[in-house]
């Protein structure tokens, strides 16, 4: 008999490991062959979107730059909001900022200070959650706003970097734990 994949073994192929980029030590997930396979992208958006379905969800949060390219076809097929949250400087309005350590140095993040309305269920996603450390930023960015974080959407988890015990308590979902 054929051994017809499922998604997860199929996206597993598709996804290229592209070893020391951008700096040695790192294997970086490549999505592009991903977003070049329009069945296979809308299978992984579907896949990503359908454990928030009846949650309640309310707006989307993409984090710059990979996070808006999963979260807006998720906001859509959600029929809610999407919203960016981008690196510093790039955003025109009144922005609340958030910063947060990294291995050398800080980086920060930050978002419209309007972005998020009296009673926001907000849906935060990326295409990776490695240490958790943007993932915690973000969501502590939402909460300053007065949004309550519903949960996390990842297209894929690197489970050996432990970046879900940075987000305790917290409805953690991903699509490819490696
Ligand atoms: P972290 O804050 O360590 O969880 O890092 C998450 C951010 O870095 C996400 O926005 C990812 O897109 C990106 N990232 C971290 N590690 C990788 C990797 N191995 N391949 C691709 N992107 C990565």
């Amino acid at each position: 008999m054929t051994h017809h994949p499922t998604l997860r073994e199929t996206l597993d192929t598709i996804i290229r490991r592209i070893p020391d980029f951008p700096k040695p030590g790192i294997v970086f997930r490549d999505i592009t062959p991903l977003l070049a396979d329009p069945a296979r992208f809308t299978q992984a958006i579907m896949a990503m979107l359908g454990p928030w379905r009846g949650a309640g969800i309310t707006h989307v949060v993409g984090i710059e730059s990979r996070g808006f390219i999963f979260g807006a076809p998720i906001a859509l097929g959600l029929e809610v909001a999407f919203v960016p949250v981008r690196k510093p400087g790039k955003l025109p309005h009144r922005v609340e900022r958030e910063e947060y350590a990294l291995e050398y140095g800080t980086d920060a993040l930050e978002m419209h200070a309007d972005a998020l309305g009296d009673g926001a269920r907000v849906l935060v996603v990326d295409d990776v959650l490695a240490t958790g450390g943007t993932a915690r930023a973000t969501a502590r960015l939402i909460e300053r706003l007065g949004g309550e974080v519903a949960g996390f959407a990842f297209l894929m988890e690197l489970t050996a970097l432990g970046g879900r015990e940075l987000l305790p308590g917290r409805r953690v979902e991903s699509l490819l734990p490696t």
